[in-house]
């Protein structure tokens, strides 16, 4: 079962921990505080294929065994590079993941942290439980630039502190460029590292918070696909 999902809390995403100094305080303020859901939100055609290739591997590993390649079903209601982009996805999916078996979980896009009074937002990846009881999280990534790092540390500690209960004794976890088919694996020190993920997860929610506080409006590249831009007093009319 997914955890409860509140309509209260806050909720901060990996993205607010990265750059709310630099954002917009009163988009800021507004993403924290109205409940709306960014995660996962955007018309970039990586993302939407990416967002397809990580739905159909769930399907893929619903149940036990490898994945089965036909629950990854040709995306003909997106665009014919995207169709083609997700083939090139499909193949480098399995390439890189087709002969583990596994069962994917569902650990939902969000999570409590009572503590912080907040909900952290984020997409973990696809949550293998291997056969061997091992834990793997898997992030897929479609084509990301070649001077991307396929781990972000701010990624890293959101999803040691979300996995908490998932993967209590164990985890690694793998990013995969199916495009590029680069490959990057990490195994965290679980004790240590998530004591330091929530201690730095627990700062940075205090900046954020007090940040979002300060609502006033800062015209900016935040603009740029601002869901908030109606009633905003830097852009009347
Ligand atoms: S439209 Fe620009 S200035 Fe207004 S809230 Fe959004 S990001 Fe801030």
């Amino acid at each position: 079962m997914p955890p409860a999902e509140s309509e209260e809390l806050p909720h901060i995403s990996p993205r607010h921990l990265r750059l709310a100094d630099e954002m917009c305080r009163r988009r800021l303020a507004r993403e924290v505080h109205s409940g709306k859901r960014n995660v996962n939100r955007t018309g970039d055609m990586r993302f939407a294929v990416s967002n397809r290739i990580e739905a159909d591997a769930r399907l893929a590993q619903a149940e036990n065994g490898p994945p089965r390649p036909e629950a990854f079903v040709e995306p003909h209601d997106l665009e014919p590079e995207q169709q083609a982009l997700y083939r090139a996805a499909k193949r480098g999916y399995l390439d890189a993941f087709g002969v583990v078996a596994a069962r994917v979980a569902d650990l939902g896009f969000r999570s409590a942290l009572p503590g912080l009074g907040v909900e952290l937002s984020s997409n973990l990846g696809i949550a293998a439980e291997l056969d061997d009881g091992g834990r793997e999280l898997r992030k897929v990534l479609v084509g990301a630039r070649r001077d991307t790092k396929l781990l972000d540390p701010v990624d890293v500690r959101v999803a040691l502190v979300r996995t908490e209960e998932w993967a209590p004794v164990q985890l690694e976890i793998v990013a995969v460029d199916v495009i590029e088919q680069r490959r990057s694996t990490h195994s965290p020190d679980l004790e240590a590292d998530r004591a330091e993920a929530h201690e730095w997860i627990a700062t940075r929610v205090e900046r954020v918070l007090e940040l979002a506080a300060d609502a006033r409006p800062q015209v900016g590249r935040d603009c740029q696909g601002c869901a908030f831009i109606s009633g905003c007093a830097k852009h009347p009319g």
